[in-house]
């Protein structure tokens, strides 16, 4: 008798396993990063609001999310943060049972203490572990660093295209997207990647004014060249000590076949790069702090950002530097701000004195103590968080010294976005200066700040990387090694 469903083909829903250890290590900065610093989702908190997710769930994909770790750029991480993260992963891993791919949300300048090359070790096991056929995809921020180790055990990576990052999520559903379809048309990925020896601070390699702009505009064409996937750049990360800090250029093809045109394409980015990196600085005025706050004079009603570029906590600085805040009050420039600097002993004498009272106290300079030194004030308290009343990590307070207002930040944090200064009662743009303890502003002040001006501080962010002290990066580099030469190969 016929039976139904007997002959039918036997239909296995594909199986992606989910990771991440997301982090951009500084190891100029002598605090490390660790564990708590990290915010850690699991299982379905994962997925939650992910348009990866959705992509991967409306291809019929089932998802096993493992650990999913996420801080703000620091100091190099702690190794048993990286270890404990490592072996929750590898165990979900090993108890997922059958997988056709995974998904790797990663930044790519991780570092971690005692480790050569974290990642690249990282990513080895999950291969030994996951095995040869299953296909791995990952989705970077274009300061990664990743390394020909890493690459070798990744079979389709993207990265931003982005910087300042406006295109985190569109990242993430590509990485999905070049998955899913590996796994649908049956492709065996072949990567093809031009190491570029060039160090470059995000500043100086924004990707919306030129010589980045054209060069970046090429990568959806390419993405369409018969037989490829994916192109990035990388502009790399360049406050990592270490061999594999350079720029680089990735192009994904769908096998071995298009390895030739993959090569040349990546080839053809890296050269034009190359050609054009004496173009790539800052796009913005900038100059010593007392300078920055002198120009600042020139633009009449407007307000003006100053990034205290060194101390770019956003960039793994510690964010307690008080040079500029000392050179505000030395100018006595009137209606500034300085957001933030991050002390939890002088926010606790705010919170003891209360609001409207005057506190004596030194400020900062207790975390960079190579660039920063504790500044004495006498201020007034304005305003105190309710996450300082309840003893939170965001605590803050504002205090005020003739005209200067400062925040003082229980953690170390930025003010990257309008909502930063709404949550302590302030609005930049009523200030004459805002100082940020940023290099580039953030999309959100891009777009609302009349002037930007870049004050060039000293701090483990340095703008002027040739006076780092490198010990570790690859050479010759440029601007290094200014009259070096090199071809893409
Ligand atoms: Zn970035």
């Amino acid at each position: 008798m016929f039976s139904s469903g007997l002959c039918k083909p036997e239909h296995k829903q594909k199986r992606v396993l989910t990771l991440g250890i997301s982090h951009e290590s500084n190891t100029f900065s002598t605090q490390l990063t660790q564990e708590s610093d990290f915010e850690v989702l699991r299982g379905a908190d994962v997925l939650k609001d992910q348009l990866w997710a959705e992509i991967f769930k409306k291809a019929d994909i089932e998802l096993i999310p493992t650990l999913h770790a996420n801080a703000w750029p620091g100091g190099v991480v702690e190794r048993s943060a990286f270890e404990n993260f490592r072996k929750e992963i590898l165990e979900g891993i090993r108890n997922a049972g059958r997988l056709d791919g995974i998904y790797m949300d990663m930044h790519g300048a991780l570092h971690v203490e005692g480790y050569a090359d974290a990642q690249a070790s990282l990513i080895k096991e999950i291969r030994e572990l996951a095995g040869k056929d299953v296909l791995i995809s990952g989705s970077f921020d274009l300061h990664g660093n990743p390394s020909p180790d890493f690459v070798e055990n990744i079979d389709l990576m993207t990265a931003y295209r982005t910087a300042p990052h406006r295109d985190g999520v569109e990242t993430k559903a590509r990485a999905a997207q070049m998955l899913i379809d590996a796994l649908k048309f049956g492709w065996k990925p072949h990567i093809e990647y031009v190491v570029i020896p060039i160090l470059v601070p995000g500043e100086k390699s924004i990707t919306e004014v030129e010589p980045l702009h054209s060069i970046y505009s090429q990568i959806p064409d390419i993405a369409k060249i018969e037989g490829l996937i994916d192109a990035s750049i990388f502009a790399g990360y360049c406050w990592a000590d270490l061999p594999r800090s350079a720029m680089r250029v990735f192009v994904v093809a769908k096998d071995k076949r298009y390895g030739k045109v993959s090569k040349n394409e990546a080839c053809r980015l890296a050269q034009q790069i190359w050609d054009s990196r004496e173009k790539l600085v800052l796009d913005v005025p900038s100059g010593p702090v007392d300078k920055m706050i002198d120009k600042s004079e020139e633009y009449a009603g407007k307000t003006v950002f100053i990034s205290d570029s060194g101390d770019n906590t956003t960039a793994g600085a510690p964010g307690d530097n008080t040079q500029v805040l000392d050179a505000l009050l030395r100018h006595k420039s009137k209606n500034a701000l300085m957001a933030g600097i991050v002390d939890p002993e002088a926010l606790k004498e705010c919170i003891n004195a209360g609001i409207g009272k005057n506190i004596k106290t030194t400020l900062g300079g207790r975390i960079d103590n190579v660039f920063g030194k504790p500044l004495e004030i006498n201020a007034k308290v304005l305003f105190i968080s309710p996450d300082s009343v309840m003893n939170t990590e965001r605590g803050a307070a504002v205090i005020e010294t003739d005209g200067v207002k400062t925040v003082i930040l229980k953690t170390r944090r930025s003010f990257v976005e309008i909502k930063d200064f709404k949550e302590v009662g302030l609005n930049p743009l009523d200030f004459k200066i805002v100082v940020v303890k940023l290099g580039y502003l953030f999309p959100e002040l891009r777009d609302i700040a009349p002037v930007h001006l870049m004050a060039l501080t000293s701090g483990f962010c340095n703008l002027d990387i040739a006076t780092l002290p490198y010990k570790n990066v690859h050479r010759p580099s440029y601007p290094l090694d200014g009259e070096m030469v090199w071809k893409p190969l």
